[in-house]
C-alpha cells in the first residue's frame, strides 16, 4: 500500500501568467470537490467565484500544473460543487489527487500559521527560492512543520501486541504509536513509546515504510519490533487495554487501509496466517 506519485514539487510557478491546473482549494480541512467526487483542472478559484485567502504554488502532478488555496469560512462553495472533509475522499479521488490534497492542506496551515514572525512578531512574505516564509524584519525563515511520529508493531511468535486508546472508538484496539521526542532517534523513539505504554522491551527493529498523515500535521513511520522482555503494564491513561493476539483470535481494529497502521497489521497477517 505504499506508494509513490509522478509528483514534481515546486514553490514557483514556472508560467505565471497561466493558473490553468489541478486547484486544492480548502474550506477549513474541506477540500472543494464537484458534488459527483470529481476533482478536475480547471482555471482557478477566481473562474469559480471564489476569493481565496491565500494559494500557493505546489508542482506538477503528471504534467498537470498544482496550487492550493483556502477560502474564508463563509464561502459558498461553487454551483454543483461541495466542500468534504478530506479523509473521507480517500478512494473517492484518485489516489495521486488524493495524496497532493494531503500536501494542499498542510502548505495552507503552514501559509496561515506563519504571517508573522515568531521571534520578533513582524510580517513575513514568502520565499521564492524555497517553502519558506521570511521575516521582512529579523530574516528568519519559517518552513512547514511536520511533526515525526513512529508507528510500531511487536511481535512475539505468531502473535502481535494490540492496544486500545481512550480515543479510540469502542472496542477497537491498534498498534501502538507516538509522537519522537527532540533529541531521539526513531529507533529510540519506538522502544521509548512501546515501553511506557505496555511495559514491554522491543529489539530488531526494522523499518516498514512511511505515510505523510496530514491530521493535523504528522508524518508516520512504521517500524517492526520483536518481543524482548517484560510483561503487559498499562497506565490506564494513555493506554486503557493491551494483549497479544493471534491471526486465529484477532480483536476488532480499524477498517479499511487508508493508513499505515492497517498495512502493519495486515502485512503481519499475511506472513502468519499460513505458519
Ligand atoms: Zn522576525
Amino acid at each position: 500500500m505504499i506508494t509513490t506519485y509522478d509528483f514534481v514539487p515546486g514553490v514557483v510557478n514556472p508560467r505565471e501568467n497561466s493558473i490553468e491546473g489541478y486547484w486544492f482549494i480548502f474550506q477549513n480541512r474541506n477540500l472543494l470537490v464537484s458534488l459527483d467526487y470529481k476533482l478536475e483542472v480547471s482555471s482557478g478559484p477566481f473562474r469559480m467565484g471564489l476569493e481565496p485567502l491565500r494559494t500557493q504554488y505546489l508542482g506538477e502532478l503528471n504534467g498537470e500544473k498544482c496550487f492550493s488555496g483556502e477560502v474564508s469560512k463563509d464561502s459558498e462553495p461553487p454551483e454543483g460543487m461541495k466542500f468534504r472533509d478530506l479523509r473521507s475522499l480517500y478512494k473517492r479521488i484518485p489516489n495521486d489527487l488524493y495524496h497532493v490534497a494531503g500536501r494542499a492542506v498542510l502548505i495552507n496551515d503552514w501559509d496561515r500559521n506563519h504571517c508573522f514572525c515568531g521571534a520578533c512578531g513582524k510580517p513575513t512574505k514568502t520565499s521564492f527560492n524555497e517553502r519558506s516564509r521570511v521575516c521582512s524584519e529579523c530574516k528568519l525563515p519559517h518552513f512547514p512543520r511536520i511533526a515525526p511520529a513512529i508507528i510500531t508493531s511487536v511481535e512475539r511468535d505468531r502473535e502481535i501486541l494490540l492496544a486500545r486508546s481512550p480515543h479510540f472508538p469502542p472496542g477497537i484496539l491498534s498498534i501502538l504509536a507516538g509522537f519522537v521526542e527532540p533529541g531521539e532517534s526513531l529507533e529510540e523513539a519506538v522502544k521509548r513509546e512501546v515501553r511506557e505504554e505496555t511495559g514491554i522491551d522491543v529489539g530488531d527493529i526494522k523499518y516498514f515504510g512511511s505515510q505523510p498523515w496530514p491530521y493535523p500535521n504528522s508524518l508516520m513511520l512504521g517500524f517492526q519490533a520483536e518481543y524482548k522482555s517484560g510483561e503487559i503494564e498499562i497506565d490506564g491513561v494513555e493506554i486503557e487495554e493491551a494483549d497479544w493476539y493471534s491471526v486465529e483470535n484477532m480483536p476488532t481494529t480499524f477498517a479499511g487501509d487508508i493508513s499505515i497502521s492497517q498495512w502493519l497489521i495486515q502485512d503481519f497477517i499475511n506472513r502468519k496466517k499460513n505458519l
